[in-house]
């Protein structure tokens, strides 16, 4: 896949990457790729800040940022363009440090995998001309930390805008022309919508992971050692799902309470129904479903979402080899 071409228009003199885990970081090498495969580079310079010392120095080692700081103010003083790539939970107390902070004309982004909690902790700490365009890169794997990131996380994937009413129509577009310079496409939706789809896409999937796998484990007729030998079948992709980053996901679920308790009770009933299926014997129910969600997965490879590679195109050379090459797990 490869970028847009990045227009004079486009550049950013100093971009601030607030957090430097797998998304800061994949940002930081999709900026310096674009830089690379247009004639202008994205950012004249990546400025980056994350908690501790140690990723700090991470970053500038791999080399995607130009220089760190540890006072997240000093970072985003000057920045065109700051991006919040922390977790959801601590983007209220991050915006009011940072806000008062910010210059005008200055874009705040993020990467948050919820909207409107995000919209409702920032909003209010933003000066006016400073422009708030919050986004969501659809793209993740189940790793975490600075030396997790990659350029090609974001070809080919959605990221999903939710600029406010009112919102300058330039500063969406220029954050538009960022990602897809980074190898996004770009929807644009308001931010409870983008809640209630991700709630169904992303959210309630990941908490069926997590509670298949923690039953699993406490299941007191399966020992734990039958629960490793045997995961060759689907019990391994709820694992992989379900070792996720535990702060990350906390805060996903505790900011989009409504769309997830809404989106579990419909799955609730639809469960119940199956379990009354199987009780029934109701075989037809069964298969007509089971058809159904054949063909949805048919329309997810169709579109480019996935691999129609058997066992998502891990590769099967040897015992013990799960050569995993489709390590998605978006948030
Ligand atoms: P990650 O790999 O765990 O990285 C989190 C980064 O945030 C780290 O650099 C961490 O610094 C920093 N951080 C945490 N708390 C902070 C604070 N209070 N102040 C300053 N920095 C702080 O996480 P990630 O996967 O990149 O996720 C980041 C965001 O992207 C989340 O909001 C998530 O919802 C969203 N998202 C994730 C995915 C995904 O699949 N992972 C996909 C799309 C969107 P230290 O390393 O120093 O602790």
């Amino acid at each position: 896949m490869t970028t847009d071409k990045v227009l004079d228009e486009d550049r950013f003199a100093r971009i601030a990457l607030i957090g430097l885990g797998l998304i800061g970081s994949s940002i930081g090498h999709a900026v310096r790729r674009a830089g690379r495969a247009g004639e202008t580079s994205l950012a004249g310079h990546i400025v980056g800040h994350a908690r501790s010392q140690a990723t700090m120095d991470k970053a500038l080692e791999i080399g995607f940022v130009d220089s760190v700081e540890a006072d997240p103010v000093a970072a985003v003083r000057d920045a065109d363009l700051v991006i919040l790539s922390i977790p959801v939970g601590a983007f209220g107390a991050m915006a009011a440090l940072i806000g008062p902070h910010l210059k005008p004309g200055a874009i705040l982004s993020d990467v948050g995998s919820v909207k409107e909690a995000v919209v409702r902790d920032m909003s209010p700490h933003l000066a006016e001309g400073v422009h708030l365009i919050p986004g969501h890169p659809v793209a993740g794997t189940e790793f975490s930390g600075p030396e997790s990131g990659f350029a090609e996380l974001f070809d080919g994937r959605w990221c999903i805008l939710t600029p406010p009413p009112g919102a300058d129509p330039l500063a969406t577009e220029k954050v538009t022309r960022f990602w897809q310079a980074c190898g996004s496409r770009v929807e644009i939706m308001t931010p409870k919508h983008h809640d209630l789809v991700l709630a169904i896409t992303s959210h309630v999937p990941h908490l069926i992971a997590y509670n298949i796998v923690g039953t699993a484990a406490d299941l007191e007729t399966v020992t734990e050692s039958e629960v490793i030998k045997y995961s060759a079948g689907g019990f391994r992709d709820f694992t992989r799902i379900a070792s996720s980053d535990p702060v990350m996901w906390r805060d996903i679920f505790l900011n989009n309470r409504e769309a997830v308790i809404e989106t579990l009770g419909r799955f609730v009933e639809d469960l119940t129904a199956l379990q009354r299926a199987i009780r029934w014997g109701e075989g037809d129910q069964l298969e007509a479903l089971f058809t159904r969600t054949r063909a949805v997965r048919r329309n997810i490879v169709d579109a480019g979402q996935e691999t129609a590679a058997p066992d998502f195109g891990r590769s099967h050379g040897g015992d013990g080899d799960d050569g995993d090459s489709d390590s998605d797990s978006d948030a």
